[in-house]
């Protein structure tokens, strides 16, 4: 029998989101290519030290432990050469992480190795990278490698926070928000109230940690939290559209338009996805966070950034 990823929360990450290679990268910009290696290669019984979504990744594979059927396949998909890919995997090693798949392209975009692996979500710090996999339909995003980590205070609980306009919903009310403004938008969302909204990109990934959390197997459980600007009256068609999605989320915070960053510390999720620039710019200072180019607040192909090393 073949080995098969079937049946797995598959999660494909770049070694810059699952590491810190922040100094690395400073040479690969500054220099070159094989400088970059040369270091890596120096560097290779170094520990690399935790990246933004290290924390998400360990806890993911902790689910594994229980015994059973692995339930969780975590494998690097990495824009760095083969031989500093040695390195990554030399530190998950030694983190104790069961990493034992990769895909290394030097430089080039890897984006197409998403679709043989079936990824459930990929992770990375290249924002066209990340363009090209949500083009693809997988939930993907771009990770800020500055990001608060993670808060160790609950090892056994993996808690993921979502926006959701654009991100688990489409992004239809966001753009009657944007060409009316709020008092249209809240307007248009009570008239609809009892229309589900059409799913966003990262749907899928909900589903599969929802499937997860009904059957949980072992020690890991899962907290997930919706983090939205909505406020009421526009809560209550967030709310139906995941009753007629039949997916519980553990928490929601309807914000009304405050900042997210306090409330997102106080649920201390080991990761949190948003569409808007600034609501991921200032969730970074609290815990870690990723930009989901996705939706109308995202169409302008002027605000693409210099793709960085992955
Ligand atoms: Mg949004």
């Amino acid at each position: 029998m073949p080995a098969s990823l079937d049946g797995q929360l598959v999660v494909a990450i770049s070694s810059r989101a699952l590491f810190d290679f922040e100094e690395e990268n400073r040479v690969f910009e500054s220099t070159d290519d094989r400088a970059y290696m040369r270091l890596q290669l120096q560097r290779l019984d170094v520990p690399a030290r935790p990246g933004v979504a290290f924390a998400l990744v360990h806890k993911l594979l902790a689910f594994n432990r229980a015994g059973g059927a692995p339930r969780v396949e975590v494998v690097i998909v990495s824009r760095n050469d083969p031989v500093s890919g040695m390195r990554v995997f030399r530190s998950a090693r030694h983190y104790g992480l069961p990493v034992q798949r990769g895909v290394f392209t030097r430089g080039r975009s890897p984006w197409r190795y998403l679709a043989p692996l079936s990824a459930h979500l990929f992770l990375s710090a290249n924002e066209s990278d990340v363009r090209s996999a949500l083009a693809a339909g997988v939930p993907a995003a771009r990770v800020l490698t500055h990001s608060a980590r993670a808060s160790d205070a609950h090892p056994d609980e993996l808690r993921i926070a979502f926006d959701g306009d654009a991100v688990l919903f489409s992004d239809e009310a966001e753009r009657v928000f944007q060409d009316q403004g709020l008092d249209a938008f809240q307007n248009h969302e009570s008239r609809h109230a009892a229309t589900p909204l059409a799913p966003g990109p990262f749907k899928p990934l909900l589903e599969a940690l929802h499937r997860m959390q009904r059957d949980p197997g072992g020690a890991m459980r899962i907290r997930t939290a919706l983090v939205t600007a909505r406020s009421a009256p526009a809560h209550e068609r967030a709310i139906r559209t995941l009753m007629a999605w039949e997916i519980e989320v553990d928490e929601a915070v309807f914000l009304g338009g405050l900042p997210k960053g306090g409330f997102l510390r106080a649920f201390e999720p080991d990761f949190f996805f948003d569409d808007q620039t600034g609501h991921v710019e200032g969730a970074a200072g609290h815990v870690p966070a990723g930009h989901v180019a996705a939706g109308v607040a995202n169409a302008d192909p002027g605000a693409v950034q210099p793709p960085p090393r992955t």
